[in-house]
């Protein structure tokens, strides 16, 4: 029995749970094998071209993968053809779970509201499901991004590069090469849409092969491979607030992807990672330094300078007979929050000191033996 289903992983070659790179380093290597330069007037090689750049556009994308490895999944693709070309041998409709539109799977087997949903984002390549075709929304982006601890603490800008996807410049963001011609979509006739169903039961959706666009190009744009859209750094100056933590996310709107069809551009979600400090730690609003002192220092007292998060330095007086591990608190130069600011606290560290030579050991014998510190 054969399906109608077109086998992305298949057709280029690679496991289905082939890394990102796999299956790009298989599509390069196929493409250039098929690229019609290669094979003029070859119409055999001309199609396979095709069906590698039509695999590639899905597979290559993570979101479409997903989407196609969940319909998959239901194994309810095949009656749909998806991307199938007419003519391209196997699409006769008829009867059986490979029979075209229809028999493909049952729907009394199946809770309708579900396969619509499945079906629904299968279709709906980078749309919001159960919108009326035109301009949409485009996607949100999520990004975790560093942060240096001070940046964190003080607020401050960082820059942020992304990943988005965009129409393609070479062709416009039609899929044509340039000065070639969009040829109605053969699997929808031009319509954009499928209607698919059984009984009385009829439902529309974007055509899969066109992506809804109602028109597939005559000769695919080699930047884009036909698909009429590309991945794009893009790099965004982002304003951190005051305070953010590590989990802390701010929503930037209209910087995430653009709408399809010229809809709204999504919005950018980062979820901020605070990178440790060698010198700050933080518990709450408080920030906690550790600094060395001297034994002197130590045993005597001594007034230190002390960094602190907002750049600066504060005099830090350090009584007489300090015990190493002692936390001493600096009011006031701690996190600002919403209007609220925590405290530093100092905890020091005494450095006992090594290699005494025969004097300074002489000396510290006087010392403990008129302390009555016993050694
Ligand atoms: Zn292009
Ligand atoms: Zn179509």
């Amino acid at each position: 029995m054969s399906t109608q289903t077109k086998d992305f992983y298949r057709v280029l070659g690679v496991a289905e749970n082939a890394s990102a790179d796999e299956i790009k380093k298989s599509y390069r290597k196929l493409a250039k094998q098929y690229h019609p330069d290669a094979h003029p007037n070859d119409a055999a090689a001309a199609e396979k071209f095709k069906e590698i750049s039509e695999a590639y556009s899905v597979l290559s994308d993570e979101t479409k993968r997903k989407q196609y490895d969940q319909a998959r999944k239901f194994g309810g693709m095949s009656g749909f053809g998806f991307g199938r070309q007419p003519g391209a041998g196997g699409a006769r409709p008829g009867p059986g779970p490979a029979g075209g539109a229809e028999g493909t799977f049952s729907f009394d087997d199946v809770d309708v509201g579900g396969l619509g949903d499945i079906f629904g984002s299968f279709f709906d390549f980078g749309r919001k499901k159960g919108r009326p075709s035109g301009p949409q929304r485009g996607e949100d982006i999520e990004y975790a991004v560093d942060v240096p601890f001070e940046t964190a603490a003080r607020g401050g800008k960082i820059t942020v590069q992304l990943t988005v996807t965009e129409d393609c410049a070479t062709c416009g963001g039609n899929g044509a090469r340039p000065g070639t011609a969009l040829n109605p979509c053969p699997e929808c006739k031009g319509k954009g849409t499928i209607t698919f169903g059984q009984g009385g039961f009829a439902v529309n959706r974007p055509c899969p092969a066109c992506m809804g666009k109602g028109k597939i190009p005559a000769d695919p744009c080699a930047t884009c491979q036909g698909s009429g859209q590309v991945r794009r750094q893009r790099q965004v100056a982002v304003t951190v607030p005051a305070g953010v933590d590590t989990g802390s996310k701010i929503r930037m709107a209209g910087q995430g992807e653009k709408g399809p069809g010229g809809g709204q551009p999504g919005d950018l979600i980062l979820t901020f990672r605070v990178i440790p400090d060698r010198f700050f730690e933080r518990e709450g609003l408080n920030v906690v330094s550790s600094v060395p002192i001297n034994l002197a220092q130590a045993v005597l007292g001594s007034k230190i300078k002390v960094r602190t998060v907002d750049g600066s330095r504060v005099v830090l007086k350090i009584p007489a007979g300090t015990q190493p591990g002692m936390r001493f608190r600096i009011k006031g130069y701690g996190i600002e929050k919403q209007g609220r600011r925590g405290d530093q606290y100092v905890q020091v560290s005494v450095a006992v000191p090594k290699d005494l030579d025969e004097s300074q050991r002489e000396l510290f014998a006087q010392f403990a033996e008129a302390a009555g510190l016993k050694h």
